[in-house]
């Protein structure tokens, strides 16, 4: 079965079209429950991989980089109190989680 029939296989069953393009070659991406198949080289995700970018430390360390965003277009001192209190917490959430080794 060449990899456009397996694709349109997944797609029928309830597989679903990426917007983010195979980091290998650009290709098409299509989700299906066990990961994520690239239509154009075969390229596979297993979705372990991709659970991967949610584990805690992660989601904190993102949240850290959004929230120095903001606070470098931040003209406001008291919302830059806020902000600077919320990485704050991020950061303790983070010394936290690794004593925890989640
Ligand atoms: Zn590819």
């Amino acid at each position: 079965m060449s990899n456009i029939a397996s694709a349109a296989e997944l797609i029928r069953k309830g597989g679903t079209l990426l917007a983010d393009p195979c980091e290998v070659c650009k290709g098409v991406q299509i989700k299906f429950k066990d990961g994520i198949l690239c239509i154009n080289c075969g390229k596979k995700t297993e979705t372990e991989k991709i659970v991967e970018k949610t584990e805690p430390k992660e989601v904190i360390k993102r949240k850290i980089n959004e929230c120095i965003l903001h606070l470098n277009g931040e003209d406001d001192i008291n919302k830059q109190l806020d902000i600077t209190k919320l990485i704050i917490s991020y950061i303790t959430i983070l010394d936290k989680i690794k004593d925890l080794e989640i």
